[in-house]
């Protein structure tokens, strides 16, 4: 590993994103080598995708780590990281919002939940559809309807193509619905406030569309293999 390379583009990240904007470091694949060498350098808030390589990784870390889990979480995984993780980004059924309920109910801790929207014209990326979302608004207060979760805002990723103007689209069309859901007065509205979009390809349009937090892998730690 080359320190002083993974120091310079770990600034120059820093140096793009905005004060009040989180930078979340995605280290799925990164060794705890690499994810050490990062946290040395000042960063406390890590990005994994894989339930067993989170659980795997998190003991030997620093116990202070703010771990986010970003990637499509199935129900029967949950339990690897109820008890620890700070933010769940990918929520996408209501089926694991139930299930995240009760693994953070038999932890004994409130868990931070953001809901995945689909707003990528890919059949492959997870989330909810808008009006799936509007749907479950409907039925009521979410904090009632989950007491073990608290619903912070909304995620989203992208479509993976070089029209930057579909990309604009697509994050602003999300930023508007998250304004429109904490208007239903079924989540605290003031706490419904997270937008997490934005990777290392489409990070200036997600900040210029609202962004709260981002999360960047390649652009801190070079190419993934
Ligand atoms: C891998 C991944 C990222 C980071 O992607 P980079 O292009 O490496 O910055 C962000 N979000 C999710 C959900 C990911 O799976």
């Amino acid at each position: 590993m080359d320190k002083a390379a993974l120091a310079g583009r770990y600034e120059r990240t820093k140096a793009a994103i905005p004060a009040g904007v989180k930078l979340i470091a995605v280290s799925k694949t990164r060794t705890v080598e690499e994810i050490k060498a990062l946290y040395d350098l000042g960063q406390r808030a890590f990005g994994e995708n894989y339930p067993q390589e989170l659980r795997d990784k998190q003991p030997l870390l620093p116990a202070d780590i703010e771990w986010h889990f970003i990637g499509h979480l199935q129900g029967n995984k949950v339990k690897y990281i109820a008890p620890f993780v700070h933010l769940v980004h990918g929520v996408d059924s209501e089926k694991l919002l139930g299930q995240l309920n009760t693994r953070a109910g038999a932890a004994g801790r409130e868990l931070a939940v953001l809901l995945q929207v689909h707003i990528a014209r890919e059949e492959t990326k997870h989330g909810f559809l808008p009006d799936e979302l509007r749907a479950l608004f409907t039925g009521g207060s979410l904090q009632a309807r989950w007491p073990s979760l608290r619903f912070r805002g909304l995620m989203g990723m992208a479509t993976l193509t070089d029209d930057r103007e579909q990309v604009r689209r697509e994050f602003e069309a999300l930023a508007a619905l998250k304004h429109e859901l904490a208007a239903t007065g079924m989540v605290p509205a003031d706490a419904f406030s997270e937008l997490s979009m934005g990777m290392s390809g489409d990070l200036d349009e997600a900040l210029k569309a609202g962004s709260t937090m981002v999360r960047i892998g390649t652009a801190i730690f070079g190419e993934r293999k």
